[in-house]
């Protein structure tokens, strides 16, 4: 724990930390220390963790990288760092992420980018977003893990990005409580580590039912870190033709074959498979995420949290409502919020956010096609490049910066487990990441998978 503090202070470039808790931090590692004297020592005990800024910490700030939330200090901590520190866990601080954990590159944040350790030349590249500081904080040793959350992808583009291991663990696996909710029926925590074994016993610690999350699931966890033992003789591999994008990049091509030709010589079969629904993935998620982002930040009213804007003489309760949302809000969470009133809209409401609706179920069937025709995994790209330069996309249409997520939303959209694991490099040198997509609760499966991949 003390080296992380002083690896975490000479640091402060990469812009990985917004908040340092180094005073909590040694405290529970001193707690950590007697746990494993008396020898009651959980598989986490003084391991040191960075936390998304996402996450409700109690008594330490939890702004969601949000000027709006400027202020807030939790009340009470999110239960999935609860379950990490009751396994004894260390909180060395709170990490940067896109504001709200909307985006692709840890742009949006208020505090300003988290950087990517990793460099070509002297050019500044993202470590992805929205867990962009997770990523580059575990990539760059300044934590052992990190927490994460996925919506969309933002645990396993950051972790390709920045060669490491993120997981998304299937829907429900747990629990969102205390967790600021972007799309509620999309997000997902889950571990960002260094390797496979790490990320199946740190979702040991984080997973499990929760009363206060109605959809976290009650069932019984797997051992996730028994179910790696390397052996995928006999699994099926899915190979699905739909994620060979016009224009993918040759190598990310090459990737994509490599780890096809090293899971069967492992001894796993490699089927080709179709699900036809994927090219209407990114504008459904680009529907639903937003729809339920705007309905909830409708809380967030200069009332109840954070910032207040201050009022001229005459204002009344709608100018508060206006103009705290428009100081509070940066530009990307207010198109998201314009995007999903809009769809939600009455006269909108069919055309958009049903039709996105109805699509997300033809994605979730294309899925359960599969499984039932006994796939045990899909393989594909985590992302269709290495990490971009900082600022390149962010002048774009922002729509440039959503395909982005292309190889990823799919997994959110259909409820299922996806990892993604370091595989291999780009011609100049930058990490790049493989997807392997598993059954829905069959983490401990597709943990072993991506062992073998590793
Ligand atoms: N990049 C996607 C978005 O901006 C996904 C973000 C996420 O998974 N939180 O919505």
């Amino acid at each position: 724990t003390e080296s992380c503090l002083s690896e975490i202070d000479a640091a402060d470039a990469l812009g990985a930390f917004v908040h340092k808790t180094p005073e909590i931090a040694l405290e529970q590692a001193k707690a950590a220390d007697a746990r494993i004297k008396a020898g009651d020592a959980p598989a986490m005990c003084g391991i040191p963790l960075g936390i998304k800024d996402l996450f409700c910490t109690k008594g330490v700030a939890s702004q969601a990288a949000s000027g709006i939330l400027e202020g807030f200090t939790p009340e009470y901590e999110s239960t999935v760092s609860q379950n990490l520190f009751d396994n004894g866990a260390v909180m060395l601080g709170k990490l940067n992420m896109d504001e709200f954990a909307m985006g692709s590159s840890n742009e949006t944040s208020v505090y300003g980018n988290a950087v990517n350790p990793w460099k070509v030349d002297d050019r500044q590249l993202t470590p992805g977003g929205s867990s962009g500081g997770s990523a580059s904080a575990v990539a760059a040793d300044l934590c052992l893990a990190a927490t994460g959350t996925d919506t969309g992808g933002s645990i396993r583009q950051p972790a390709a990005f920045t060669g490491i291991t993120g997981l998304k663990p299937t829907y429900g696996r747990c629990s969102r409580w205390g967790v600021v909710a972007f799309a509620s029926s999309l997000d997902q925590a889950g571990p960002m580590t260094k390797s496979v074994r790490d990320a199946a016993i740190m979702l040991q610690a984080m997973a499990g039912h929760d009363p206060k999350d109605s959809t976290s699931a009650d069932f019984p966890l797997p051992d996730f870190e028994a179910a790696l033992t390397g052996d995928i003789k006999g699994k099926k591999i899915g190979i699905p033709k739909e994620y060979r994008m016009d224009g993918m990049p040759a190598e990310i091509e090459k990737l994509w074959q490599d780890g096809a030709a090293m899971l069967r010589d492992a001894g796993a079969e490699i089927v080709d498979i179709t699900l036809p629904h994927t090219k209407y993935a990114l504008p459904a998620y680009y529907v639903i995420a937003p729809a339920e982002a705007s309905s909830n930040l409708a809380r967030y009213d200069g009332v109840r949290y954070g910032h207040r804007a201050k009022l001229a003489a005459g204002d009344g309760i709608d100018q508060m409502y206006e103009k705290t949302r428009a100081e509070g809000f940066g530009p990307e969470v207010q198109r998201r919020v314009m995007i999903g009133t809009y769809v939600l809209s009455a006269g909108f409401y069919d055309a958009y956010y049903n039709r996105a609706r109805k699509v997300r179920a033809l994605i979730k069937r294309d899925f359960d096609t599969v499984f039932a025709d006994g796939i045990d995994a899909i393989l594909t790209p985590a992302t269709p490049s290495p990490a971009f330069g900082l600022g390149e996309m962010t002048d774009a249409d922002p729509v440039e910066m959503y395909l982005n997520d292309v190889f990823t939303v799919t997994v959110n959209l259909a409820g299922l487990p996806g990892i993604s694991v370091p595989a291999g490099m780009s011609a100049e040198g930058l990490p790049l990441g493989l997807q392997l997509i598993g059954r829905p609760w069959a983490e401990d499966d597709l943990l072993n998978t991506a062992y073998a991949l590793e």
